[in-house]
């Protein structure tokens, strides 16, 4: 998690500039707030970062992903594709705002593949939530192919991508409207936080409107302002939009860092046959927090996790059991836990969660080990690393299954 690695004084202060007046809300009282506007600057750093026309900043980034896919215009009962490996909040958003996710295949990119989404194209296909994972990004040019031919509308959840680009353009920026989130574990934190991007100034305005229960946010007096819309409350306070301000900023000096880390790990670890790697659409792009080992298969991969378990390796993921992360562990989706009924339960859900056949995305997963990249790390500690990893893989490869 590089953005806390870094967590000091330029936080602090952006902190103490809203302690100083108080003013803990992110909009009006001009007076009071002293020139002191947060979340409006952490939206125009993004906006810097990334290109996108506009930027707006939430509570989270599970919030941000539902508002981008409510702005662009899924609602109940339409079809959404959606990856099987993911952080389970991009389901989440498209089962909270009425819509139906459906499963399909993931390839090596570690991310939808433009070939696993037209195989699960539907006549009620309205749109994909297209997830960029790890740290890396989809194949776009495949992708837009696809959207384009069946004119779907393309959502992002870049939550774990924030500063990742594919041929010069920011992986959330493709679609209609995309997301990043800052929370804890990301590559800038807000400690809560997450942000809505789109270049469509009406989707943006809706967006808007829409996290702040209608407001248009227009005039000074918030109790008078219009309301095109109903919404709901996914408001980020001043105090979180101003860690993630100092945060932001410091993204390209973490890339940097990740990315030459990442590069030193790789070229000692591929000296060691049968490791290989993820497939990073555009190298340029990376992000680089994770490094994403494959393995030659899952059992291999699962005794290279017992070995470096053994030796007191950590800093890893082994996705394949996440509760989280991937789809063999969501009983809870499988057998539709929820708290109170869904729209997706009310329209009937056409896939049967609990026999997906998705043998691309069981095989790619199964043999993913994902290294956190730290941005801190000396070359020392990442030579010692390298090391560790490579003898665990080598004693798990030893062993014929
Ligand atoms: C972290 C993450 C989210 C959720 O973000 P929160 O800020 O924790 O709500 C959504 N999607 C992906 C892919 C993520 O990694």
């Amino acid at each position: 998690m590089p953005g806390t690695e870094l967590f000091g004084n330029e936080e602090r202060k952006e902190i103490n500039d809203v302690l100083e007046t108080g003013m803990l809300f992110r909009y009006n009282n001009e007076q009071q707030r002293n020139g002191i506007w947060k979340a409006r600057d952490f939206e125009a750093e993004v906006r810097k970062i990334t290109g996108a026309k506009y930027a707006h900043a939430v509570s989270n980034g599970s919030a941000a992903i539902a508002i981008a896919l409510a702005a662009a215009g899924i609602g109940a009962g339409d079809e959404v594709i959606c990856p099987p490996f993911t952080f389970i909040a991009s389901v989440e958003a498209v089962l909270w705002v009425g819509a139906i996710p459906v499963f399909a295949e993931i390839d090596e990119t570690l991310c939808l593949s433009a070939e696993g989404i037209e195989k699960a194209i539907t006549p009620k296909t309205k749109g994909v939530c297209l997830v960029h994972m790890c740290g890396g990004m989809a194949d776009m040019d495949s992708i837009m192919k696809v959207v384009n031919d069946y004119n779907l509308i393309l959502v992002e959840d870049a939550g774990q991508a924030f500063s990742a680009s594919y041929k010069g353009t920011s992986v959330g920026l493709f679609g209609a409207t995309g997301s990043y989130s800052f929370d804890f574990f990301k590559i800038a934190t807000a400690g809560e936080g997450g942000i809505f991007v789109t270049n469509d100034e009406e989707i943006y305005k809706l967006a808007d409107a829409y996290s702040d229960h209608g407001h248009n946010h227009v005039g000074n007096n918030r109790g008078m302002e219009q309301h095109p819309v109903l919404g709901f409350n996914y408001r980020i306070s001043e105090l979180h939009a101003a860690v993630a301000l100092a945060q932001t900023r410091k993204v390209p000096q973490i890339r940097e860092a990740n990315r030459r880390n990442k590069k030193m790990l790789q070229d000692i670890l591929s000296q060691t046959e049968g490791i290989s790697f993820a497939h990073v659409a555009d190298p340029d792009g990376d992000s680089a927090t994770f490094l994403n080992m494959m393995l030659p298969d899952i059992e291999t991969a699962k005794r290279t996790v017992d070995e470096m378990n053994k030796a007191g390796v950590g800093g890893f993921n082994y996705w394949y059991t996440n509760m989280y992360h991937f789809i063999n562990q969501w009983d809870h989706l499988k057998n539709m836990q929820t708290v109170s009924k869904l729209p997706a339960e009310a329209f009937g859900i056409p896939q049967d969660y609990k026999n997906l056949h998705l043998p691309k995305t069981q095989e790619v997963i199964g043999r993913l080990v994902s290294f956190v990249i730290r941005c801190t790390w000396t070359e020392d500690e990442m030579k010692a690393l390298a090391e560790k990893i490579a003898t665990c893989a080598k004693a798990a490869m030893l062993v014929t299954a």
